[in-house]
């Protein structure tokens, strides 16, 4: 029998205090350590020309004890019979020609558990219990790599290759996206402080070496060297309506990447209004692909363009001019607004 602890950094004192102390624009917390005992979290700070790291010792009363696909908290000795309700995830993806691997599948698990035991704290979903996280979340994120050719997903999802979730708040879809495809970099963006510091818990508390969380505004860090027009791939979902969206993903995308967001039904009129927007930031029409994983009233639809020409320096325009302005569109109140289970959409 093998079993080891995972130790999440979950206390009040761990937990959002240290990590909230720091007040850079940009914060990278990169978590180190070479497997899932590690108790230290490395937290680098980004400024102009310099490099702070720290170290800090989370507090470890928050202890998963693993033993076959069993959970065991603590002296409670619960058990949780999670390995049934992911392995319809397994199937769903599978279908799609999506691998997800047993440990892949206890990611998804514990990813679940820190969602539940932090979701009101750091406001981060409505949805709850196994399933309809399963269902609405994991699965849901996953979308973005089914609606890919397996052709595109080797090009764009491969070894090296390098992945942004701009507004990513829990995670979705780029955390899902980040267990599945391991050989990819994945950098997890998003405005709210409380957000990244739950998703640096489950970066450490996974063991996820190839993900970095970023604290930061997406107008901000596309304007930064090493993020502008330096990812392969830029994923979103529920960030904003399209016109917007391109503005906010697009200057991150290489070109010859491309920006994939993950919408409902019915965008055919607001991916119309953001095809002025996509040209102006080097983009071709967009792709309007429907797909779905998982139980649907009706398919989602991925919403792909294409980075044929680099986004011109005056873009993105000033934090906040993207959403009051939109480009390309005469009166930005026609545009739907996206419906986010999660909250204001707004950092
Ligand atoms: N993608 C997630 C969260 C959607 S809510 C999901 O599908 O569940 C939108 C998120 O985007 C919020 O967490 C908000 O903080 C973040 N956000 C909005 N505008 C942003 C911006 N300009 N830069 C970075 N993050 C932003």
């Amino acid at each position: 029998m093998t079993a080891h602890f995972i130790h999440g950094l979950t206390a009040s004192r761990a937990y959002p205090e240290p990590l909230s102390e720091l007040t850079n624009d940009s914060l990278i917390q990169t978590f180190h350590g070479k497997n899932r005992l590690s108790t230290k979290v490395g937290i680098q700070k980004r400024a102009a020309g310099g490099h702070g790291l720290s170290w800090r010792r989370p507090c470890l009363d928050s202890r998963l004890l693993w033993n076959d696909g069993k959970k065991i908290f603590g002296r409670g000795h619960e058990k949780h019979p999670w390995r049934t309700h992911l392995e319809r995830l397994i199937d769903q993806a599978g279908r799609a020609g999506i691998q997800i691997s047993q440990d892949q599948c206890k990611q998804f698990a514990v990813y679940h558990e820190l969602l539940e035991e932090h979701r009101k704290r750091a406001n981060l979903t409505s949805i709850t219990g196994l399933d309809r996280v399963r269902d609405e979340l994991f699965a849901r994120s996953l979308e973005l790599a089914a609606a890919l050719t397996p052709a595109e997903r080797a090009r764009y999802l491969g070894d090296g290759k390098r992945l942004i979730d701009v507004g990513t708040g829990a995670g979705f879809p780029g955390l899902p996206m980040a267990i599945v495809f391991p050989a990819t970099h994945v950098t997890l963006l998003d405005g709210t402080r409380k957000k990244t510091d739950f998703l640096a818990v489950v970066v450490e508390a996974l063991g996820l070496e190839h993900v970095e969380v970023v604290n930061g505004r997406a107008e901000e860090l596309a304007r930064n060297d090493a993020h502008r027009e330096s990812y392969d791939i830029v994923t979103s979902r529920a960030l904003a309506a399209l016109p917007e969206l391109a503005e906010l993903t697009l200057p991150f995308c290489k070109v010859g990447g491309m920006s994939l967001a993950l919408k409902g039904a019915n965008v055919d009129e607001e991916a119309k209004s953001a095809a002025s927007a996509a040209a102006q930031l080097g983009a071709s029409t967009a792709l309007l692909r429907p797909v779905a994983l998982g139980p649907r009233p009706e398919p989602d639809t991925a919403v792909l363009w294409r980075k044929v020409s680099n986004t011109p320096t005056r873009f993105p325009r000033r934090t906040g001019i993207p959403h009051k302005r939109p480009l390309g569109v005469p009166n930005p109140s026609s545009v739907k607004k996206p419906v986010s289970d999660t909250d204001e959409g707004g950092a």
